[in-house]
């Protein structure tokens, strides 16, 4: 069973939908300790005609309680904030970790520019307004930390976020592999104009062979591309949906031309380039729109350049759907999907033949090891 966006309970979102997005970072919330960094003062330079409104502390605004985030993505506060813990995670069970041991994801930023009518962050966070976290260095020490490890010593992230972890040995020359993802909770390609932090995470991870980073982004910035340095160890993952779906559920974001074009551009520069055909979503006749979508992939790309594809169905916990269909019911959160250990995802039916589709596609054009499925629990 598939539903289109008619068919949904409210064909849009109920309170959101006939808001038009405005300019966003109209207004910026600064916490006191967070002037002093320089971070900070270079993101307040690229927004002179902001109002700024000094608080303490960050939870103080995005955490209020009663706050509509479908509502604040029309009109998004940027809120600048230091992070009194490391921002650095184990990987989630719903993530895929592309088969690497030690995987990790960072966020120093909490929300996104675009609006995507399925993305969990609305159900995982309480504001739609974005919060940047601006002494990044706090990240690269506990990266610093991971990286000199060893596999053996496990509980280091929580001894690191508890602040009592040991002094691990030194030096670059014993790094152990780490992989992590640093653009899941927010769009930092999209955000890159305004915070710079990619160039940071560049910079960073020239300096850290042991380190492999995936950044994920749905932009077609290419000159964003341009500026920056290609760095062996980034993997650049661009997410590719079918027209119809970026038109009906991905707002503010590029079309799929848009981000073809800029992925080619950036396997021209030398970047690693991921494709991601995730989320996969059940629209109406998806078979015929993702078998069309994979038409233009291949006929736009150079698929023997991509380093790999992942694949996955739209799937989410189930606490994170409770919050999204209060504050967003729609065709894609009001679709009546099956639930497994906490997790809900398209019944076997619905899912297995667009999963099929995928891989039978894409394995004309890859080899199978660098098609990365998500097992869906199906
Ligand atoms: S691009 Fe990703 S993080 Fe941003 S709104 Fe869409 S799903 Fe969420």
């Amino acid at each position: 069973m598939s539903l289109t966006r008619s068919d949904s309970p409210a064909s849009a979102d109920r309170e959101g939908s006939s808001v038009a997005y405005r300019k966003p970072f109209s207004v910026i919330y600064v916490e006191e300790a967070a002037l002093t960094y320089p971070r900070a003062q270079r993101i307040l330079s690229r927004l002179p005609d902001a109002e700024r409104i000094l608080i303490r502390d960050y939870r103080d605004v995005f955490n209020r309680a009663h706050q509509n985030p479908v509502l604040q993505k029309k009109a998004q506060a940027l809120i600048l904030a230091v992070s009194d813990r490391p921002r650095v995670y184990e990987g989630a069970p719903v993530c895929q970790d592309f088969d690497n041991d030690r995987f990790f994801y960072s966020s120093d930023v909490m929300n996104c520019v675009f609006d995507c009518e399925y993305c969990y962050l609305q159900g995982m966070y309480p504001s739609g307004n974005i919060v940047v976290f601006v002494n990044l260095e706090a990240t690269f020490a506990t990266l610093d930390r991971l990286l000199c490890a060893g596999p053996e010593e496990t509980d280091l992230l929580s001894a690191v976020d508890s602040g009592s972890a040991p002094q691990i040995r030194d030096g670059s020359d014993t790094e152990n592999p780490l992989y992590v993802c640093i653009s899941y909770d927010t769009d930092l390609f999209a955000l890159e104009p305004l915070l710079g932090y990619v160039a940071d995470w560049t910079g960073y991870a020239e300096a850290h062979p042991g380190l492999t980073l995936e950044l994920r982004t749905k932009s077609a910035a290419r000159s964003v591309l341009r500026s920056l340095p290609v760095p062996e160890n980034i993997i650049l993952a661009v997410t590719l949906s079918p027209d119809p779906v970026i038109r009906a559920m991905e707002h503010r974001t590029p079309s799929l031309s848009a981000r073809l074009e800029f992925a080619a551009e950036a396997i021209s520069l030398g970047w690693k380039v991921r494709l991601c055909f995730d989320p996969m979503i059940a629209v109406h006749d998806a078979q015929t729109v993702y078998d069309a979508m994979f038409d233009t992939v291949f006929d736009t790309l150079p698929m023997d350049r991509i380093h790999d594809v992942s694949v996955g169905l739209f799937r989410i916990s189930r606490e994170y759907l409770k919050e999204m269909r209060r504050h967003r019911p729609c065709a894609v959160t009001c679709y009546p999907y099956e639930l497994t250990d906490g997790v809900y995802h398209y019944p076997a039916e619905t899912g297995e033949p667009l999963t099929k589709l995928a891989v039978n596609r894409l394995s004309e054009v890859l080899p199978r090891e660098r098609i990365f499925l998500w097992d869906d629990a199906t």
